[in-house]
């Protein structure tokens, strides 16, 4: 089974429960947690083990041979991404928004787009305990599209999972491209928010983001507390949307983060909302 964990905006705690629920699970049944926030996969942070596996993760783009192309401006037109153009004398890619769908390479009628690997990231697997492993991907430096690392590592999760493992995917924030790699192969996605008129935005839009990909999805609403709250918990009752747990806001919570600490072993309020959460989504 998978879980995604996401968020409209950044910095509403989707990490901080991703890196929690995982552990919290693992203490009575196996668990991946992939951290494909690859721009910024900070679950390391909180999660340190034995490093089992690691490889560079390579991108797929295209290459332009001058020497056999006709010019016919084919790729232009079925590239969806804007990355190939052509203009009078040749034709210029823009690798930083390719997202290596091959269409060009394979529907070039001369065969003057070969497709070649670059280095998009890297690619790390570590044991945390018995029953948690993490995988983390880093995007390497310079490189802009996220979308190729973050599918090539969802296959090799693919191929190292059991039957029996569920996997939870700390997803990018936002709702593009990305962030959809992540949740379109999740059974269901948490989409964490924040009492705030930003966090109250962005959650409606992750939301229509949920429901234009007709995903299973519900809400935790974490830093709870504020007035604002109030906003939150009508607009999701009114539209039938589920909240599944809500974590309060605390002093202490932000200083255990801070020290890389796990929140759940220290603060049991968070250990019963981790709890209320495994069992509304039927995960103990
Ligand atoms: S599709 Fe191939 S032949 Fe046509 S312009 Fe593009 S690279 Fe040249
Ligand atoms: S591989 Fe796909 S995204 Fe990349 S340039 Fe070709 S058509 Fe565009």
């Amino acid at each position: 089974m998978i879980i995604a964990i996401a968020s409209g905006k950044g910095g509403t705690g989707k990490t901080t429960l991703a890196v929690n629920l995982s552990a919290f699970l693992a203490e009575k049944r196996k668990v991946i947690l992939a951290d494909l926030d690859v721009e910024e996969p900070n679950s390391g942070i909180f999660l340190k083990g034995r490093q089992v596996h690691s490889e560079k993760i390579c991108r797929m783009i295209p290459e332009w041979i001058e020497r056999t192309c006709i010019m016919c401006g084919k790729c232009q037109e079925l590239c969806r991404f804007n990355a190939v153009l052509k203009i009078p004398d040749r034709i210029m890619l823009f690798p930083e928004l390719c997202h290596s769908c091959f269409a060009c390479s394979e529907l070039c009628p001369t065969s003057s787009l070969p497709m070649h690997g670059e280095t998009g990231g890297i690619l790390y697997h570590s044991i945390i305990s018995k029953k948690l492993q993490l995988v983390d991907s880093h995007l390497e430096i310079g490189q802009v599209s996220a979308v190729p690392l973050i599918s090539a590592t969802i296959s090799y999760l693919k191929g190292i999972a059991a039957s029996d493992d569920l996997l939870i995917f700390d997803s990018p924030p936002g709702t593009s491209c990305p962030m959809l790699e992540v949740t379109k192969s999740a059974e269901h996605v948490i989409l964490v928010t924040e009492p705030t008129p930003f966090g109250f935005h962005d959650l409606k839009l992750a939301i229509k983001t949920m429901e234009k990909l007709d995903k299973s999805f519900s809400i935790v609403l974490n830093q709870a507390g504020d007035e604002f709250d109030s906003t939150i918990i009508e607009f999701c009752h009114s539209a039938n949307y589920r909240i599944i747990a809500c974590i309060p806001y605390m002093r202490r919570a932000a200083e255990l983060y801070s020290a890389g600490r796990l929140l759940y072993q220290e603060i049991p309020v968070i250990r019963e909302a981790l709890s209320v959460i495994a069992n509304n989504l039927q995960l103990a």
